[in-house]
């Protein structure tokens, strides 16, 4: 799962790009609202963690431009104002919820989870694709109620799919949802062929009953045959 981080203060910035890297999220981050903008046109995320005062303009002002876009990423708003108008202006724009400075990093954690199980589970703890069950939360897959070891990438990209069951995915979208946004600076995608070549025999040689098919010049579909 991909996050973006707008926020400008550098200390709190990195501390947070830390504890969510080392949660095995994909994080990406912005210092100001200029490259935040530029990001969120570019790139798709899952949820975006987003400060208010930014040295160029309002961090509400990109939640507006989000909703106009219709952008299907969660959003919390991180604000060090303890305005209540900022908050009831936030959540009215659509952002999903609102943690004030200073927060703990176990709680921003916890609230991630949840906004990501609400947007992505309709609140369920598990995804469910055929006889496979995935659990975001834990990392983990059983197939037919087996426990199914996968390798990280290998995870990522089969919880990538799992959150958009039926969907014909591009190659450079699953590239950057996996990997990170930097990947549209490669020329080739040979390490997303290795991969996704692990992942379809895993879950082959464990019986699953759905599969992650190439679409020819295009692609991947997960299917159930
Ligand atoms: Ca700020």
């Amino acid at each position: 799962m991909k996050l973006l981080i707008v926020e400008d203060e550098p200390s709190l910035r990195e501390i947070m790009v830390q504890t969510l890297v080392r949660e095995q999220y994909v994080v990406e981050q912005a210092a100001d609202y200029a490259s935040a903008s530029d990001k969120l046109a570019a790139y798709d995320y899952d949820c975006i963690l987003l400060d208010i005062m930014l040295p160029d303009g309002s961090g509400l002002r990109l939640l507006e431009e989000l909703k106009r876009r219709r952008n299907r990423a969660g959003v919390i708003i991180i604000s060090a104002r303890d305005s209540l108008d900022d908050k009831i202006e936030g959540l009215e724009l659509g952002a999903d919820d609102y943690l004030p400075k200073p927060f703990h990093l176990a709680e921003l954690s916890a609230r991630i989870r949840s906004v990501l199980r609400r947007h992505q589970r309709d609140g369920y703890e598990s995804l469910d694709a055929g006889n496979v069950r995935l659990w975001p939360d834990s990392r983990r897959v059983e197939v037919a109620g087996h426990p199914l070891e996968l390798l990280r990438k290998e995870y990522d990209i089969l919880h990538y799919f799992m959150t958009r069951p039926n969907h014909t995915v591009d190659k450079a979208a699953l590239a950057e949802g996996v990997w990170g946004d930097h990947i549209d600076q490669v020329d080739n995608f040979d390490f997303v062929y290795a991969q996704m070549k692990n992942l379809r025999r895993k879950l082959h040689d464990a019986g699953a009953d759905i599969e992650i098919r190439a679409v020819y010049g295009f692609g991947y579909k997960l299917v159930r045959p």
